[in-house]
């Protein structure tokens, strides 16, 4: 995929809407992109696969489709809109963000109240706000308004950011945990499908990874593979005040070997076939022992007799807030690497690992 495609699908991916539970139109652009190339299927929890048949070894590569969101709770009878995070938000974060919500009736706008400066006193300010305290505010005015607009409990929001390209090849968008590493997918998919390779590939987009990679294990038990990659949007840690020495997941620095996270240890054979094949080609590429967080890859590596799995990591800034930032170069890198990769995992060398 050209630089250009590469950015316009994942423009195109940030953009979409996709909280746990409701991926369906990440999942519509995907099976577009991925269509007339491989037989596409779903799991019965919606995770999409696209097969590429061979002999050899099952690889799963995969990404979720999910991204961090909002439920609605109840709606008051001012018509505001109280709701619970679906995934792991930091609740500073949120106060102010604007948010796009699928109502029963269509789409609504709004935004995430929060107190103007002049009404808090001083300890009020000291303290991010709970959940609990949060409202979405779409104009509406009362509990009828709301209603006729299709806002009810269940109903999901996610940040109205619209993806834009910054300089040096930095985007900024919502969602790029995971919409990066499914544009990652996409065009790996996209280059096997021109290529001849050993082995059986399942290129799959997972729902539910935010709520506890619910997507990744069912999709697993559906499809045996016999390893997995996993495309992560990684947190990037390269921010002012982090020691030099401390820093994993830096942008513009190369995807991220995921060697250790409490839901995971990377597989030590896999991981070593990675740095060989990126130091061959001359990939950068960055070492990651987390202390917290958890990826697809813990619910697939336990299924069955235990699938050798390893994450790689597209570094993004601001993860879990309502605009993050990632590097095209390393999408692109990580697109090489994992090409790459996918032609030596023959039968042998996946026996081995
Ligand atoms: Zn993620």
């Amino acid at each position: 995929m050209e630089r250009t495609q590469l950015l316009n699908v994942l423009l195109e991916l940030s953009a979409s809407f996709g909280p746990p539970g409701q991926e369906e139109e990440v999942a519509a652009i995907c099976r577009r992109h991925l269509e007339g190339r491989a037989v596409c299927r779903r799991d019965r929890l919606g995770s999409l696969v696209a097969e590429f048949a061979g002999d050899g070894p099952r690889v799963m590569l995969a990404a979720h489709l999910d991204e961090v969101g909002l439920m609605v709770k109840a709606v008051t009878a001012e018509g505001y809109l109280r709701f619970l995070p679906l995934g792991a938000w930091w609740e500073a974060v949120l106060p102010g963000t604007p948010v796009r919500l699928k109502g029963r009736t269509g789409e609504v706008r709004g935004v995430i109240g929060s107190r103007p400066p002049h009404f808090l006193r001083t300890e009020e300010r000291r303290r991010p706000l709970a959940f609990e305290e949060m409202f979405i505010d779409v104009g509406a005015g009362s509990l009828a308004a709301a209603k006729a607009m299709g806002l009810e409990a269940g109903v999901m929001a996610v940040p109205d950011v619209s993806p834009e390209v910054l300089a040096g090849g930095v985007v900024r968008g919502k969602a790029l945990d995971d919409r990066v590493g499914v544009a990652a997918l996409l065009a790996v998919a996209k280059r096997l499908a021109a290529e001849s390779h050993p082995n059986t590939i399942l290129v799959v987009g997972t729902v539910q990874e935010e709520i506890g990679g619910r997507g990744g294990r069912t999709a697993a038990q559906m499809l045996h593979p016999d390893v997995c990659l996993v495309l992560e949007g990684t947190p990037a840690d390269d921010l002012p005040g982090t020691a030099s020495e401390l820093v994993q997941g830096g942008l513009g620095r190369g995807p991220q070997i995921r060697i250790f996270d409490p839901s995971m240890i990377g597989n030590r054979r896999l991981i070593e076939m990675v740095r060989e094949e990126a130091e061959t080609r001359g990939i950068p590429y960055q070492l990651a022992v987390r202390e917290t967080g958890g990826t697809d890859g813990g619910t697939i590596h336990l299924v069955d007799l235990g699938v050798p799995t390893l994450v790689l990591g597209i570094p993004v800034r601001y993860a879990h807030a309502p605009a993050c930032l990632a590097s095209l170069d390393d999408l692109e890198k990580t697109v090489e690497l994992v090409s790459a990769l996918i032609r030596r995992l023959d039968m042998v060398t996946v026996g081995r690992l």
